[in-house]
């Protein structure tokens, strides 16, 4: 195969751009060919064939050489060793910004997406796209990839056909380039449906020979019309494009043969005048279908159409649809906003003009919209510039979701759902873990880090977060959480109606009987059951009853022996932590706590001990607490053996301390070598102390000491580290 060579697409830029800087785009060619020289096509050809295609379908839009040299350009910062930096040296910062929007639109994903999100990815593409020629260079990528479709996998195929049918289509749609909107969608029918495809182009050229004969009669019948009347114009006709005829033939349950207007007749002329007249002329050549009259000129499409669309019928009873409009309107129809991105003649681009150019065709729309009705809509969809007041990122699985720019995770957690934000405990963004108040960008992947150890929101996140649903959940849960307060009111109410009743003097608020309401309740700790009262999340009534009940049993068998306690908990309640990965010796099923001051893991060597009432916790054999035990004789009897049960997969939680020279970048570095290891970080936070060092402190879900031995090593291995310990 001979090389492709760069001639042809100079000759292109030639005929509407006499003063192109030819060398510039043949440096970009080279560039590009060179830099490719080591990679092939799917389909087997040398690479630079794309980006040479790619660059010839941008010239077919008339843009500037900036756009031409970075269609040739737009894989190379991407696939090979070339950057940002070497590509804006030699050809310039315009150059280098477009090749980096088209790269980073290559990185977002659309394929899979549920409808519902199709809008916010539509938007998100826009948004990230500041230029809109890196709008068109993409499109022209696009239109390529799907010519050169037939080598990929058929399940590539079919992905690729539904991303252009469901993104870049609607897209091009909305931003008036009909010629690439018609091309993409054509592409893309013949991966989507090849059996309605082929019936279609089939049946279309079967006849042909017939309608040709018969459009050319229309035409030269107009023509002489108009000439009569004194009127310039162009008379085109030609089948309609194949993906109109099959949302037709679907959406209408019609057959090829029952849809009449397979063809229309375009007549373009100098001035709208012409076009009013040229319409006249038509009517009364051919009766006109009613009811079928559109004039798009007096109210133009919100992507800035404008024609005048009739349907009539032929002299043998067959109708078709005229459209007529000027050069100009037909420009814009075919082209949409790259009209206004067209090469000037005479005019060489300035930065400041650039800007100026950039927003005009905004201002346009603007006022091309004054009338029209759904406005709103169109202009929230549009506005690429005035976008920057959005930012769109994904959820781990893919769902698109919308924030006002400078939104945080916090938002996106409480956006999710309140229970998510009052549980975060930190967000990992692309893949790592970042600050609270970072502010999220076009594109991220956030994903929210969540522990049941968080008691709620902090305070201080009112002062970060952007969004008003984030800002009133906060407030709610302050409302309701009052913690401290309710905690020391809760303790208070019970105490005042136990008196109140006449309980007194039982002693039902002891120690023993409110541990007892914490279990029943299936709270953690006492602060729970009293903050819970405390704001009415338990009615008192039901407390009480709770207390006499109890009061009773004790009474009639006040010698409750310790494991019957225990082993009856168990059966009747088993919390969520029990018996999970544990054996305790010669006890079934019996409630099992994993403590707090020792954290042991799978791996670690292990003691239980037989609580009051609270069945059995688990602590390391090394854990300092024990050690006190074995020096207490009764103590020591409570002391039971237990094993790690090896089928459970179940993460623990264990506590580091790591010890370091204090440099900046060094938590991050932490944080990386942690999820190197594939460990989820609870928590982690720094201090420094005395002599620049400091001391991070991280709480990371592991599941056994294999595991975690690793992970030391590994932060042992970062620079500037120097100790990593469990931390008890
Ligand atoms: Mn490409």
């Amino acid at each position: 195969m001979s090389t492709p060579t760069p001639q042809h697409l100079i000759e292109k830029i030639k005929a509407y751009n006499p003063n192109v800087n030819e060398n510039k785009i043949l440096e970009a060619f080279e560039l590009a060919k060179s830099a490719h020289e080591s990679q092939k096509r799917n389909s087997g050809t040398p690479y630079i064939t794309h980006p040479l295609a790619v660059a010839e379908i941008v010239a077919d839009m008339k843009l500037d050489d900036d756009s031409i040299c970075a269609a040739l350009l737009h894989d190379v910062v991407e696939d090979t060793e070339y950057t940002s930096e070497d590509i804006k040296e030699k050809f310039g910062e315009q150059v280098a910004l477009l090749v980096d929007g088209v790269t980073k639109l290559e990185k977002i994903q659309f394929s899979s997406k549920e409808e519902r999100d199709m809008e916010n990815l539509r938007k998100m593409f826009l948004a990230m796209a500041s230029d809109i020629r890196v709008i068109i260079i993409k499109f022209a990528d696009r239109v390529h990839n799907m010519t050169t479709l037939i080598s990929m996998s058929e399940e590539k195929q079919r992905e690729k056909a539904r991303e252009t049918l469901s993104v870049f289509a609607p897209l091009a749609h909305r931003l008036g380039m009909y010629k690439i909107k018609w091309e993409l969608e054509d592409l893309s029918l013949k991966y989507i449906d090849p059996v309605a495809f082929r019936e279609i182009v089939e049946g279309i050229s079967q006849k042909r020979q017939e309608r040709e004969a018969y459009i050319d009669i229309i035409k030269r019948d107009i023509k002489e019309k108009l000439s009569e009347l004194g009127i310039e114009c162009s008379i085109d006709g030609r089948p309609k494009h194949f993906y109109s005829i099959y949302r037709k033939m679907f959406t209408q349950n019609k057959t090829l043969d029952q849809i009449y207007d397979l063809f229309a007749v375009r007549i373009i002329t100098e001035s709208v005048s012409d076009c009013y007249a040229a319409l006249g002329a038509a009517h009364e050549l051919y009766k006109p279908m009613p009811g079928r009259f559109k004039d798009y000129i007096a109210m133009p499409k919100p992507n800035m159409y404008q024609s005048l669309h009739t349907t009539v019928i032929g002299q043998d009873g067959v109708p078709f649809e005229i459209q007529i409009r000027t050069r100009e309107m037909h420009e814009i129809a075919e082209n949409g906003v790259c009209a206004h991105w067209k090469y000037k003649e005479g005019k060489t681009n300035k930065s400041n003009g650039e800007l100026e150019q950039k927003f005009q065709w905004i201002k346009q729309l603007l006022e091309i919209q004054k009338d029209s009705r759904d406005e709103e809509e169109f202009l929230q969809a549009l506005r690429i510039d005035l976008f920057t007041d959005q930012v769109f990122v994904f959820s781990p699985k893919g769902d698109v979701l919308s924030f006002p720019a400078g939104a945080t995770p916090i938002d996106f957690a409480f956006s999710i759902h309140s229970a998510i934000g009052c549980k975060m405990q930190g967000a990992r963004i692309n893949g790592k873990i970042v600050n609270l108040d970072y502010q999220m960008q076009n594109g991220d992947i956030v994903e929210i880090i969540t522990s049941s150890a968080i008691h709620g929101p902090s305070k201080d996140w009112l002062k970060i977060v952007k969004t008003s649903q984030a800002r009133n959940k906060i407030h709610q849960w302050f409302k309701k959480e009052n913690r401290e307060e309710n905690i020391v009111k809760g303790k208070e109410m019970l105490e005042k109606e136990v008196k109140r009743q006449g309980y007194g003097a039982l002693n039902l608020t002891s120690d023993e009987y409110i541990e007892m309401l914490v279990k029943r309740y299936g709270f953690a700790c006492t602060e729970d059951l009293y903050s819970n009262i405390g704001y009415g999340g338990i009615p008192l009534a039901n407390v009480i009853a709770k207390l006499k009940d109890e009061y009773k049993k004790r009474n009639t068998d006040p010698e409750l022996k310790l494991m019957e306690a225990t082993s009856q908990n168990a059966a009747k309640k088993p919390n969520k932590a029990s018996g999970n990965g544990i054996i305790v010796e010669g006890i079934d099923n019996c409630l099992i706590r994993y403590s707090k001051c020792c954290n042991p893991v799978p791996g670690d060597k292990i003691i239980g001990y037989i609580t009051r009432g609270r069945g059995v916790s688990i602590h390391r054999q090394d854990c300092v607490n024990v050690s006190a035990l074995y020096t207490d004789d009764e103590e020591k009897k409570r002391l039971i053996d237990v094993l790690w049960e090896d089928t459970k997969q179940e993460l623990f939680l264990a506590h580091l301390k790591i010890v370091c020279n204090d440099r900046a970048g060094l938590l991050v570095d932490a944080a990386n070598a942690m999820a190197d290891c594939k460990v989820a970080v609870k928590a982690i936070n720094a201090r420094t102390v005395k002599d620049n060092m400091a001391i991070i402190e991280a709480s990371v879900e592991i599941k056994d000491t294999v595991q975690l031995d690793n992970l030391i090593n590994k932060l042992k291995s970062v620079k500037d580290i120097i100790d990593v310990t469990r931390n008890h």
